[in-house]
């Protein structure tokens, strides 16, 4: 069997979903298990909701829950006829269960209701393109993904419990597939033991699509994106960026980790562990032959370039010239880690500890008036951290070329620099 995951970019408007459903006429043979995620940006304005909850603004947050639900019931509307009403009213249920929260007043921390709220986008999404399909003769059968995916209630980045999850997996998916060809269902949601909703943090369907190919044992994933295959460089930085047809799960980890916006950087090991290849496929073209995953030596690949802008470098020193010893390095990570923030380059100095940070105002104020308790603290922004895998000269000095280079640090493979 197989899985295949759609994105929110493959379902955003009834020409994409009828699109979807020739997908599956086409590409889809013998048993398949599909995730699918919230219709295009729903995530972001179920976001919205939650937090004029949050805030007090229950009527603002009535109101955009009531937008959110209208595109919904257009799109239904528009799709489906014979299995209009059956939908309608399995929306109708997800819309009072939403609704029924936001008359309340909050009582929890925000990470709970955003849960709650945010959940609903991949139910409403799924039970509208299941109908559809029915509809048009690919049958499938609809699941609640809360009903398989146990996880923890730490509540926008919930880990799941892999032991309770295969159980599930084996109790209601395996059997589901022997009846029906196609079960299909959500990502990026799960539920605690207390049936409360979770998510498993932004983007996080491709993780819960690798689970399910980990779980069933599937000969593989597939990945509709609206993207030709993954590429060596984001082609709106670079239009010269070339396809890349041929990956393994290290070199994907590999450009994950440093800001390559491929796949969920979590989604390699459930794969990986199994040797599930991916493949990463065009919805918008599936005769392209995109891009495949898998654990096998690659050919030479071309220089693969991630540029991330907007970052700071913030400059840490001790304030009478004594070392920066493993006490404050230790300090600061911790720092890191309790404000959530993940260094994209960090220099160990004798009088200073140097880290470039994603630019977020927020944050680095928290963590500047923090370490200035213990450290000196400088902060410059406007500044872009440019990585080039399998690099040579000739393209750094490229790249580079023209800007001021602030910081420099390489490997046999990987360099990296930050530009002013
Ligand atoms: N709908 C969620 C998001 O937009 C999860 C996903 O699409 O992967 O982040
Ligand atoms: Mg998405």
């Amino acid at each position: 069997m197989k899985v295949f995951k759609f994105g929110g970019a493959s379902v955003n408007s009834v020409e994409r979903i009828q699109n979807l459903a020739r997908i599956m006429q086409e590409k889809q043979e013998g048993k398949t298990m599909v995730i699918i995620s919230a219709m295009g940006k729903t995530t972001n304005a179920l976001e919205k909701v939650a937090e004029a909850f949050y805030t007090g603004k229950k009527e603002e947050a009535l109101g955009l829950f009531e937008q959110v639900k209208q595109q919904h019931l257009g799109i239904a509307k528009y799709l489906l006829v014979t299995h209009y009403l059956a939908c309608e009213a399995q929306l109708r249920d997800f819309f009072t269960e939403v609704e029924w929260l936001l008359h309340d007043e909050p009582v929890r921390g925000f990470d709970y209701y955003y849960d709650q709220v945010v959940c609903s986008g991949e139910l409403f999404s799924t039970a509208i393109i299941s109908a559809y399909l029915n509809e048009a003769g690919i049958r499938n059968q609809w699941m609640d993904v809360r009903d398989i995916f146990r996880t923890d209630d730490d509540f926008r980045d919930a880990d799941i419990d892999w032991d309770f999850t295969r159980q599930k997996v084996k109790e209601i998916v395996v059997p589901a597939l022997q009846e029906y060809n196609i079960v299909l269902t959500q990502g990026f949601i799960g539920a605690t033991d207390e049936n409360e909703s979770t998510t498993l943090g932004r983007e996080g369907s491709d993780y819960s699509a690798a689970v399910f190919a980990n779980m069933l044992d599937a000969e593989s994933l597939t990945i509709w994106k609206d993207v030709e295959s993954v590429m060596n460089a984001d082609p709106k930085q670079f239009p010269d960026a070339v396809p890349l047809p041929v990956l393994n799960y290290n070199e994907v980890i590999e450009m994950a980790y440093y800001g390559a916006q491929v796949i969920h950087p979590k989604t390699i090991k459930p794969l990986q562990n199994k040797g599930i290849p991916l493949y990463v496929k065009c919805f918008l073209d599936p005769s392209l032959p995109g891009t495949v995953i898998h654990d096998k030596p690659l050919p030479l690949l071309p220089p693969v370039i991630v540029l991330k802008e907007k970052q700071a470098l913030v400059e840490f020193s001790s304030r009478d010239f004594s070392f920066i010893g493993e006490q404050h390095v230790g300090q600061l990570y911790h720092l890191f880690e309790q404000l959530h923030i993940k260094p994209n380059l960090t220099q160990n100095g004798a009088i200073s500890f140097l880290c470039v940070i994603d630019d977020k105002p927020e944050k680095i104020e928290k963590l500047a008036s923090a370490a200035a308790l213990f450290l000196d603290v400088q902060v410059k922004k406007g500044l872009s951290v440019l990585t080039v895998r399998h690099y040579n000269r000739e393209i750094v000095e490229q790249l580079s070329g023209g800007r001021t280079v602030l910081l420099r640090q390489q490997t046999a493979e990987t360099v990296q620099i930050l530009l002013g």
